[in-house]
């Protein structure tokens, strides 16, 4: 079809042209819709849509925004189908970029909408928070992590939108609620859902094993390092959840990489040992800084640069602050886990962490014991 384009990937001269507006055809009747999201930060939301004979499947759905729905309703068109052919919305997890479109088109069209039954929680946390009855995990856990003044800026920035009734009605519970390892018939192709927790506690994937393509969401992103755990009902096993979630995709055929963010990539696999590795680089990092007196998730953030252009975390705004300390935290959840810390919580319930047992001098004889925690490898990281 010659008004659908078939991009190249984009190079690392050009990393947003991905997010360009259009239809990009992915071949064998699949096609990735770029849909807008407000900021910048994440450029777009892609959307991929499998075209059959009487209808199309979504993968993901966008944001519930006037110029999104605009931006799909034309890409189908393009296809040939309205928003009244789509069958079915299989969404990869329950943030508002993926989901809430869905919900807003299914008030007045006849699609059926799929989200993985382990953010049944969240959908809870998110209606308790839209009845006044909590604050949102994201916010409550600042102050077990330290970060008691993050989480006054963060609630001040909040909320004009907490308080608003409309995004409530955004959050109405899907048609069906997927389990892990159930399988979709799409007529033109079989999809498999596999529960990959981490991101999300219910994020999932979509497994086209005969296709030998992956729809990752927000689990295998080509460019960025996905947030962890940021959700309404945290959890503090959130890393290491998705530390066993990528390594469950290396126990798969390596597929095609179809992200929610970012271009399509030819190998998950690659991706995957990539991201590994930066968790455990930066599990080591996080091990260095908690090796001395005990610290908090949000001292330990504070000693550690940010971005890629290694900023420090005061110079970040309130909600990159907010999911920083929170990454952090999880990481230094997964090094108790491991034996390597251990983690000490206040009366007034702040957890601090600090190394599981005394470091013993390097030249002492090597005897079976506990995990210890390593000397130190390279320099700290600058405050
Ligand atoms: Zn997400």
């Amino acid at each position: 079809m010659d008004h659908v384009t078939s991009r190249p990937p984009a190079s690392e001269a050009d990393r947003h042209a991905w997010a360009e507006p259009g239809v990009e055809d992915l071949g064998a009747g699949l096609y990735r819709i770029p849909l807008p999201l407000p900021g910048d930060a994440l450029k777009a939301v892609n959307v991929y849509a499998i075209a059959g004979e009487d209808g199309v499947d979504l993968i993901d759905a966008g944001m519930a925004l006037a110029q999104a729905r605009e931006r799909l309703a034309e890409a189908l068109g393009k296809l040939g189908f309205g928003l009244g052919d789509i069958r079915n919305f299989f969404i990869t997890h329950i943030h508002q970029d993926h989901y809430t479109l869905a919900v807003e088109l299914r008030t007045t069209l006849r699609g059926q909408i799929a989200l993985g039954e382990g953010e049944r929680t969240n959908m809870e946390a998110i209606r308790a928070v839209g009845m006044g009855r909590h604050e949102p995990g994201f916010i409550e856990m600042l102050h077990a992590m330290g970060a008691a003044d993050l989480a006054d800026q963060v609630r001040r920035l909040m909320s004009p939108r907490l308080a608003d009734p409309l995004p409530r009605l955004q959050w109405s519970d899907p048609d069906r609620w997927l389990a892990d390892g159930a399988t979709l018939d799409l007529r033109t192709r079989t999809l498999r859902v596999i529960h990959t927790p981490g991101h999300t506690r219910g994020h999932v994937v979509f497994h086209d094993e005969a296709g030998a393509s992956l729809f990752a969401g927000d689990h295998v992103l080509p460019h960025i390092t996905p947030s962890i755990g940021f959700q309404p009902a945290i959890t503090r096993t959130a890393l290491r959840d998705y530390l066993g979630s990528l390594r469950l995709l290396l126990a798969l055929p390596d597929s095609r990489l179809l992200p929610a963010h970012g271009p399509v990539r030819e190998s998950t696999h690659d991706r995957v040992i990539e991201l590994l590795a930066h968790h455990e680089s930066r599990l080591e990092r996080t091990l260095e800084v908690a090796s001395g007196d005990p610290v908090t998730a949000y001292q330990a953030a504070s000693a550690i640069p940010w971005t890629r252009r290694q900023r420090k975390l005061a110079d970040l705004d309130p909600m990159n602050q907010l999911l920083a300390v929170g990454e952090t935290a999880a990481h230094l959840e997964v090094l108790v886990f491991r034996g390597q810390l251990a983690r000490h919580t206040s009366a007034e319930g702040v957890d601090t962490y600090a190394p599981a047992s005394p470091q013993p001098p390097d030249t002492r004889p090597a005897e079976p014991r506990a995990p210890r925690t390593p000397a130190p490898r390279t320099p700290r990281p600058a405050p």
